[in-house]
């Protein structure tokens, strides 16, 4: 499929983040429908040539928890890509509108969530970088599939050099600036599994007035809040508390994690997604 911004029309705006703003629009062509992320980076012609060349890795990162990629191109000093749609959202305009999330979907996204990440790893050596609610996506099939994850290294410097590319979800070493690997992922995991759970992002609490320096230095050393034991499962709290291990040595790799009795738990039981997702208030 060769896309071109012509071929495009847009229907309606799906959100804005950071780096970019996504619309839900139709490839005439084939009157499919999908999602645009639009990408503004000032940056030298060169430069967005590799970036679109570093995104076509996308096309072999083919998983069931992966949202799917179609194809990029360059328009007007502005690089696109599009995906496939996903018509339920993500999981932060989920949790605005409805709260905490039910613990057996919370089951259901993590297994998702860590599959997406273990075949990114395992086949692709992709690391997400960019783990959070507004990367997890929903669809009316009641799948969850991840998305904008780091395949390119020049996109993410290029946004790295903005500093908008700063996130709540980052882990102590990334922050420190120190090498990021798989196991950030799962510290990033770990506060949206928090988030989920609680209904609200878990450091706002005691966090309320920071500046957003002032979160990271207290992400990197002040202890984290662990989910009150009498409200949620005890195999559920240990999952998230190993998660948020300081200490990237001594934090679990997302295989690890697949052998975590919570894990193995949350894979054995039946969640009926497609129901929960059409009661959603949206
Ligand atoms: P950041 O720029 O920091 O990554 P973000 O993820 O919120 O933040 P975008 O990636 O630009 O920003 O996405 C904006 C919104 O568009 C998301 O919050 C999500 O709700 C929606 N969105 C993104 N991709 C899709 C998709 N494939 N299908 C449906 N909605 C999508
Ligand atoms: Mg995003």
């Amino acid at each position: 499929l060769d896309l071109r911004s012509e071929d495009l029309q847009t229907l309606s705006e799906l959100g804005a983040g950071n780096g970019g703003t996504v619309s839900r629009v139709m490839h005439l062509p084939t009157k499919s429908i999908m999602a645009r992320k639009v990408i503004h980076i000032d940056a030298q012609p060169a430069v967005r040539k590799q970036i679109l060349r570093e995104l076509q890795i996308m096309h072999d990162c083919n998983h069931p928890n992966i949202v799917s990629f179609y194809g990029a191109f360059l328009h007007e000093s502005e690089i696109s890509y599009c995906m496939e749609i996903m018509d339920v959202g993500s999981l932060d305009g989920i949790c605005a509108k409805n709260g905490a999330f039910p613990m057996d979907v919370i089951g259901l996204i993590t297994v998702s969530v860590l599959k997406g990440l273990n075949y990114l790893y395992t086949n692709h050596k992709i690391v997400h970088r960019d783990l959070k609610p507004s990367n997890i996506l929903i669809n009316s099939a009641g799948l969850v599939k991840i998305c904008d994850f780091g395949v390119s290294g020049q996109l993410v410097n290029s946004i790295a050099n903005t500093f908008v590319g700063t996130s709540n979800y980052m882990s102590p070493e990334r922050i420190r600036g120190w090498n990021y690997g798989v196991q950030s992922d799962v510290w990033s995991l770990g506060i949206t599994l928090m988030e989920l759970a609680l209904g609200r992002f878990p450091l706002d609490a005691e966090c309320k007035s920071l500046t957003i320096l002032e979160l990271l230095q207290h992400i990197v050393n002040e202890p984290l809040p662990t989910l009150p034991r009498r409200d949620f499962p005890e195999d559920f709290c240990n999952f998230v508390d190993i998660c948020l291990t300081k200490s990237v040595d001594q934090r679990p790799s997302p295989d690890n994690l697949a052998q975590h009795p919570y894990y193995l738990r949350a894979e054995r039981e039946k969640v009926d997604m497609e129901h929960w997702v059409s009661h959603l208030v949206k």
